[in-house]
């Protein structure tokens, strides 16, 4: 499958940067009730998109935290004693695995 987005890296003094802007892409499906939306996004993008369409979302409540770290760490916010965590209704995901030397770089793991 053609991944949906392009990225950009950079080796910045051996650390590896990887600017997650351009994977901003939301697409919403009102009929199924379900979005895509690209892991660059902050959620303050995505509660504004869902909300013209009169939906919402259970994540958090900072609005300048992006949806890849957030869903990683479940997604706490004021919806979820009713719809549960954010990762409680992520319905599928492109997960991006380590597959270099995990023992030389522990702090490392899979990604959203
Ligand atoms: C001001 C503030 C308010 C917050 N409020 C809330 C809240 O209301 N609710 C809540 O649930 N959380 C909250 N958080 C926590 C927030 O969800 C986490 O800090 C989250 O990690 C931020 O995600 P990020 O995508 O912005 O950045 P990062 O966590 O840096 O993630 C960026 C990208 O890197 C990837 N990544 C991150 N770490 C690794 C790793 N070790 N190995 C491989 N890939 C990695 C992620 O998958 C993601 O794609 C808050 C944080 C802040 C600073």
């Amino acid at each position: 499958m053609q991944p949906l987005y392009t990225t950009i890296l950079q080796i910045i003094n051996s650390y590896l940067i990887v600017d997650l802007v351009n994977l901003n892409k939301i697409i919403i499906d009102i009929t199924s009730q379900t979005a895509v939306i690209g892991t660059g996004n902050v959620i303050d993008k995505f509660y504004y998109e869902v909300n013209q369409l009169e939906f919402a979302f259970p994540a958090g409540t900072c609005p300048y935290v992006g949806v890849g770290g957030l869903i990683m760490g479940g997604g706490l916010g004021n919806l979820n004693r009713k719809f549960g965590l954010s990762s409680d209704n992520i319905l599928d995901a492109q997960i991006v695995l380590v597959v270099y030397n995990v023992k030389n770089y522990p702090e490392l793991l899979w990604a959203i």
